[in-house]
């Protein structure tokens, strides 16, 4: 190891810029320079809050309407990954009807290095369904789906029913990491209030996404 007062003489060296030393020193300077360009650009991230317009999503007669809490849940999280530096491109920000051609359509237009995250909550006839559920399709997708996943459980305490692979339309025709979350059963009275009534544990479900996200992208 490199004693802090043993600094190699071509950073000290008063007049070190002409010739292969001065050559060699820029070239470290562009490289550092080219890395941290690299490292500080953050990706961007397609967010998909579910359902909308005339699609409440859900089951019929459901008592807390999905289309609702994916979207606040969504802006809550939009609002976190632009304060952290990434772009983010919402599928909706409105209570709008938009075709899942046209959802994906945004993330295959994102840049390549663009992650698709779509919220949604859950809905059981049964009412004592509960837990937590995280989707994937290509096996590219798997990390940021257990990325995600991990952290929502530890956030909210839920009981975890897995990370899955699924063929739904959004994941399956999708040419980016694309992942689908299941944040919670909205037919189960404790998730379903927690989700849709509580700002605490919503803030809670969207600080859980954004840490996962920004486990796997940068
Ligand atoms: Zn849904």
């Amino acid at each position: 190891m490199l004693h802090p007062t043993q600094i190699p003489c071509e950073l000290v060296s008063p007049a070190p810029l002409g010739g292969w030393r001065g050559f060699r020193l820029w070239g470290w300077v562009w490289f550092l320079g080219l890395c941290s360009s690299l490292h500080l650009q953050a990706a961007t991230v397609v967010l998909d809050p579910g359902h909308g317009g005339y699609d409440p999503g859900g089951i019929p007669r459901q008592r807390f309407i999905e289309k609702k809490v994916t979207l606040e849940i969504s802006k809550l999280i939009q609002a976190r990954l632009q304060a952290a530096g990434h772009k983010v491109i919402m599928t909706r920000t409105s209570d709008e009807f938009v075709e899942l051609a046209d959802r994906v359509d945004i993330s295959n237009a994102a840049p390549y290095r663009a992650v698709f995250v779509s919220i949604h909550c859950n809905s059981a006839p049964n009412s004592s369904a509960h837990g937590i559920e995280t989707y994937h399709y290509s096996s590219r997708s798997q990390r940021l789906a257990q990325a995600i996943h991990a952290r929502v459980v530890a956030a909210t305490g839920e009981e975890d029913r897995g990370v899955r692979k699924a063929r739904f339309y959004v994941l399956r025709n999708n040419r980016r990491v694309a992942v689908l979350a299941e944040l919670g059963f909205l037919t189960n009275s404790k998730e379903g209030a927690n989700l849709a009534r509580s700002a605490r544990y919503q803030q809670k479900v969207a600080s859980a996404v954004v840490a996962g996200i920004q486990s796997v992208v940068r």
